[in-house]
């Protein structure tokens, strides 16, 4: 990996290879480039990214259409192995990824190093999977009368995957999709390509048979070359609404299984038996950290009116408190954002919000200390009108607003009345209202008195309404993505 100068920016350039198929990196031709930018020192250049043609993506995927029957029969030993081995490859590059991921994307050291635990936790618990699953082995399925059921994989399995979270939601899917004996063709996000490189590297050193999993970088198009190669027989996607929908479009067209993992707009509800203090330190670090660019971020904080004095107060206070600094710097929590267009967007955001009468309880404008990378400070702001954009669209990053409600019920329909349905959590001890929660919130993934942010490896995650489509990912539901069901009779 390249050296960091004296700030601790690593700047220097490098152009990385197109694709990985069988086995092997294939470089660069005349593909067109994604430049990429250093998101702590936008001037400079860290590194172009080669989009994969229509005839890299066919390689790919007819390579892992070759290797895949060899795998799909490998003794389950073998693929349990192979995951196992691989966890143990990605702790010994712990340090090379968390480089890599503050380098590329500017995510916080201490936060890329738990990135890559949490990923090794992922692959751990996807070797236990089988036995985990709620529908069992293929020998629980017994004969009943005539006829018996059981599950095989799909085959070519097609991975989209964004930059924000670039080792654990790839091993998220990978893992599971290679335990079932399905193989892979991965498509990462263009900007993190040496986090993506590692993924592959590590998998290598974990002697993973070549062919089994391939890798087209790229953008929009190589995905949708993905998406719609015949040999690829289901896609999972983990992004953005607007590039989930198409992903659906076309999967739709074909058809083939999809599995889509949208953008959040999480809510916490404090109601006035709730820790107040608590909800407020562990919100600004979970709603903040990272500069706001994660899924399962809390963007809205909706607050009984009793205690909405107390916790702005306490919230403030706790945002105020949260340090901002290189990502390469182990105290940094708040780093810069992706690019200069969303430092941009922000910004636009908060003026267009206080045109409509929010209010800023704290931040609101790019820090004049750190005006060479893409940092904005972490913002809250007060909004009386659930309908701006502030409220009603994902902001992802440093964005997040304050409503307040004049009891629970208010509270559940404001939490309700966005398009997103990710995760939601409720600050309060009183079972009535934890009940009326637990019944009318519309998220996939519900918290009683913890944040929104973070979830278990072992535990199924994944979106309602604009959020998601398809099976959940992880624990028992990935057995129900990652194979097919097959009856037998006679
Ligand atoms: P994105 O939709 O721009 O990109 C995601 C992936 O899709 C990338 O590989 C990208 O190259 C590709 N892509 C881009 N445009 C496409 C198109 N039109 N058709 C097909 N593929 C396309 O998203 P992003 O900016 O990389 O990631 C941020 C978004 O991802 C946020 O909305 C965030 O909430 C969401 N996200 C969701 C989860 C989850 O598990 N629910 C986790 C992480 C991020």
């Amino acid at each position: 990996m390249e050296k960091p100068d004296r700030r601790g920016i690593v700047t220097s350039e490098s152009l990385s290879p197109v694709a990985f198929i069988n086995g092997k990196w294939r470089q660069p031709g005349s593909h067109a480039l994604c430049r990429l930018r250093n998101p702590s020192h936008w001037k400079k250049e860290i590194g172009r990214v080669p989009l994969a043609s229509p005839a890299d993506v066919k390689a790919a995927a007819a390579a892992a259409k070759s290797a895949g029957p060899k795998w799909a029969n490998a003794p389950e030993k073998t693929r349990k192995k192979l995951l196992l081995d691989w966890a143990s490859r990605l702790l010994d590059f712990k340090a090379p990824f968390a480089a890599a991921m503050a380098l590329e994307i500017g995510k916080p050291v201490s936060l890329a190093e738990e990135e890559v635990m949490f990923a090794v936790r992922l692959l751990l618990e996807a070797v236990r999977l089988p036995e985990n699953a709620e529908t069992g082995s293929d020998a629980d399925f017994p004969r009943r009368g005539d006829f018996a059921v059981r599950r095989g994989p799909l085959g070519v399995v097609g991975l989209i995957t964004p930059w924000n979270n670039p080792l654990a939601i790839p091993v998220g899917k990978i893992a599971p999709a290679l335990l079932f004996g399905n193989s892979v063709v991965w498509k990462p996000a263009a900007l993190a390509p040496r986090t993506s490189i590692l993924v592959l590297e590590t998998l290598r050193k974990a002697a993973c048979p070549e062919g089994v999993v391939n890798l087209t970088f790229g953008e929009k198009d190589t995905a949708h070359h993905l998406v719609l190669n015949p040999d690829v027989r289901a896609v999972s996607f983990t992004g953005s609404w607007k590039s989930g929908l198409e992903v659906a479009r076309l999967c739709s067209s074909r058809p083939i299984p999809v599995q889509l993992e949208l953008g959040g707009n999480n809510a916490s509800l404090i109601m006035p038996d709730g820790d107040i203090e608590e909800a407020a330190r562990t919100l600004a670090v979970s709603a903040f950290s990272f500069s706001g660019q994660r899924c399962t971020a809390p963007r809205r904080f909706i607050v009984h009116r009793a205690v909405r004095r107390i916790f702005e107060e306490a919230l403030v206070a706790a945002v105020r408190s949260l340090r901002i600094g290189l990502p390469s710097d182990r105290e940094t929590q708040v780093g810069p954002l992706i690019s200069r267009r969303k430092q941009k967007e922000m910004e636009a955001l908060v003026q267009k919000s206080v045109g409509a009468g929010a209010k800023i309880l704290c931040g609101g404008s790019i820090p004049a200390r750190w005006k060479e990378g893409c940092w904005f400070e972490p913002t809250v702001l007060a909004s009386v009108d659930p309908e701006l954009p502030v409220v009603q669209e994902e902001s992802f990053g440093p964005v997040a607003v304050l409503e307040t409600a004049r009891d629970i019920h208010r509270a559940i329909r404001l939490l309700n009345a966005v398009p997103q349905g990710l995760v939601a959590s409720l600050f309060s001890k009183d079972p009535s209202c934890q009940r009326l929660f637990l019944e009318k919130a519309e998220c996939g993934v519900l918290k009683l008195n913890q944040t929104t942010l973070g979830v278990r490896p072992e535990a199924p995650f994944g979106g309602w309404k604009a959020s998601g489509l398809g099976p959940f990912e992880h624990g028992c539901s990935d057995r129900e993505f990652y194979t097919r069901i097959q009856t037998l009779y006679g």
